[in-house]
């Protein structure tokens, strides 16, 4: 914009002038585009920001045309002509409109402009003029646009969240029901993402959970989805299949990629996932219920051994229902009644042949499906809060029975009690025990606990800490199934362990596979080697007791001498064993 030149001015001109450059300056002070444009089309005044976009800086362009102006700015010439367009809609609908202009700039860059042209009229409704803003907005926009992808991508792996998760497979069933065809969701969940987060740390976690992302997005098509859904949770929805076989095939080749060893900093990680696959349509009507029924795949996935897939089939809906009938049923048999009760099994000392204590077993009486082992319920109570119910009352149980053992004049014995895992995280279990002891008034010392393998060595500081809290009340600690999980020996060391208790398998195993017996003197040799006594559990045969004995096992339990008593029988085959009864028999 150019001011009015100075002269000999009357003082009205002259607040005119000054006016008029004051609004000069704020005119091309502005960094939004300006142009004002009379009916006809004709550039009458444009800001300095206006001027140099269109590369007119220094040339006359007041009342000229968007075809005059053309050949004056080749570099915007192809855009002034098309912007006749607009300008004409605008004056069409009488009103301002707005659109978005995609400016190529000399450095390459793409500028995004916000046009708004708004027509201008005198009172009389005859065209005045058109005003033209447009306002640079690329830096809004990609705000905005990242702010988007945040809120639908997970910002470690930058995979779809369950959000867009949740949008592209309704959108992936949505056209499965307009063209028949097959869609496929699976879940994927890394199988020892836990053990490889606590021992190799959180940061080397976050690289093996980028690297299995890249490798699902490379084991499916462009158009499928691969999301994370949860911590080491993904999930893939795979779409124009031409039958359920297909799905099985790329979880096949999702399964390979996924166990090819990871380099992650100086660590040579590996890892194998388990995969749960639901098929649209079949197996659910809507987003929701294949989700839930690929989770019940996969969850027999995990529990066949990990390192595999798994279609869902109906039965796995029924375990479901199972389950939750059997949690129903055992919170009714907690609050009270006569179903729920304790058997022990007598250890048996292999150097004298003498009972030497007990394990404490639940049993439960089902009013109408009968006894059901713990094998069924434990997992069960373990999967909500019922455990700690469930162990609180077994653990007060045995304790009041050993009281009244007692004082029925019994000698004092040890009684092993099964703490389930999640019982042995809770921070809750010390003073749970003690409140205990303190209410029945037990000997502490007569408490050993059985903690399974797995869980002691799974983050291992905290379990030594636990393990010594315990044994400053004056309870010893057995590891249970000994064998089957995955301790390490060098941690074992430093583990305030009594007892070892090798698992049944390997005394099953006995007659048919040589190497378990290799592994059963292993043990007992491990055992005896970090001071702990070794049972050895499900003893039926005589060739087995045999095998122990020469083997200098210290303990066992078994069919062979008794199965888990009421505690009566128990105290009655205590008696018969007595000093002196025993030489009478
Ligand atoms: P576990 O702690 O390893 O207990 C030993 C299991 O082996 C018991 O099964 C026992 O009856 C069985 N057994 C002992 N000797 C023989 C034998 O010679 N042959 C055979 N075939 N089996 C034998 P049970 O009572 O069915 O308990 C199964 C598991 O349930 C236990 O395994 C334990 O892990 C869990 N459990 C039992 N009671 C409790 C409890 O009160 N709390 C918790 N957390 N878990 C419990
Ligand atoms: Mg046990
Ligand atoms: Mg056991």
């Amino acid at each position: 914009m150019t001011p009015i030149s100075r002269g000999n001015a009357s003082p009205t001109v002259e607040r005119f002038r000054q006016q008029n450059e004051w609004f000069a300056t704020l005119f091309d002070g502005m960094t939004d585009i300006l142009c004002l444009k009379d009916p006809d089309g004709r550039w009458l005044v444009a800001n300095q920001a206006c001027l140099e976009l269109f590369d007119l800086v220094g040339i006359e362009y007041s009342g000229f045309s968007a075809e005059e102006l053309a050949p004056l700015a080749p570099k915007r010439a192809a855009y002034l002509l098309a912007s006749r367009e607009s300008d004409r809609r605008t004056w069409d609908e009488g009103r301002a409109y707005s659109y978005e202009w995609v400016v190529p700039m000399d450095d390459g860059i793409n500028k995004l402009l916000e046009v708004t042209k708004t027509p201008l009229y005198h009172s009389d409704r005859s065209r005045k003029g058109l005003l033209v803003v447009a306002r640079n907005v690329t830096d809004r926009k990609a705000a905005a646009a990242r702010i988007q992808h945040l809120a639908h991508h997970d910002s470690l792996t930058d995979l779809p969240n369950r959000v867009l998760f949740q949008e592209r497979l309704q959108d992936a069933l949505a056209q499965a029901r307009r063209h028949g065809g097959i869609a496929a969701l699976i879940l994927a969940d890394i199988d020892n993402f836990k053990e490889i987060n606590d021992t190799l740390g959180h940061a080397v976690g976050d690289q093996l959970l980028r690297a299995v992302a890249n490798r699902l997005k490379r084991g499916v098509r462009e158009t499928d989805t691969v999301a994370r859904l949860a911590a080491d949770e993904f999930a893939l929805v795979l779409t124009n299949l031409t039958d359920a076989d297909g799905a099985g095939r790329v979880a096949e080749s999702i399964l390979r990629n996924l166990t090819h060893p990871y380099g992650l900093d100086d660590n040579e990680v590996m890892s194998g996932a388990s995969l749960g696959i639901t098929i649209f349509p079949g197996d659910g009507e809507d987003g929701p219920q294949l989700l839930k029924n690929a989770d019940l795949a996969l969850h027999r996935a995990k529990t066949e051994g990990g390192s595999r897939y798994c279609f869902f089939v109906a039965e796995m809906d029924e375990e479901v229902q199972r389950r939750k009938a059997i949690e129903r049923d055992l919170h009714f048999a907690l609050n009270g009644g006569d179903q729920l009760s304790v058997a022990y099994q007598p250890l048996i000392d292999l150097q004298t042949g003498r009972i030497t204590g007990a394990e404490a077993l639940c049993r439960w009486q089902h009013p109408t499906l009968g006894a059901i082992g713990p094998a069924d319920f434990i997992p069960v109570a373990e999967r909500s809060d019922l455990i700690f119910r469930l162990g609180r009352w077994v653990l007060h149980q045995v304790c009041m029975q050993l009281q009244a053992w007692k004082s029925q004049g019994l000698p004092s014995f040890r009684v092993a009690v099964n703490l389930s895992p999640a019982q042995f995280r809770h921070p809750g279990l010390l003073d749970m025990i003690r409140s205990v002891i303190e209410q029945t008034g037990a000997d502490p010392h007569q408490l050993q606990l059985e903690i399974t393998e797995t869980i002691a060595m799974r983050n291992f500081e905290y379990s030594v800490g636990v393990l010594r809290n315990l044994r400053e009340l004056g309870l010893t600690i057995a590891i249970d199934d000994f064998g089957t999980g995955h301790s390490s020996l060098s941690y074992l060391r430093h583990f305030p362990v009594d007892k070892l208790k090798i698992d049944r398998s390997f005394v099953l195993d006995l007659d048919d596979h040589p190497e378990s017996g290799a592994i059963v003197r292993a043990i007992i040799d491990l055992g005896h080697g970090i001071g702990a006594k070794v049972n050895v559990e499900g003893v039926e045969t005589a060739d087995q007791l045999r095998f122990m004995n020469d083997h200098a096992c210290d303990e066992c339990q078994g069919f062979l001498f008794s199965r888990p008593l009421s505690p009566d029988d128990y105290a009655a085959l205590l008696a018969a064993e007595a000093p002196g009864k025993k030489d009478e028999a």
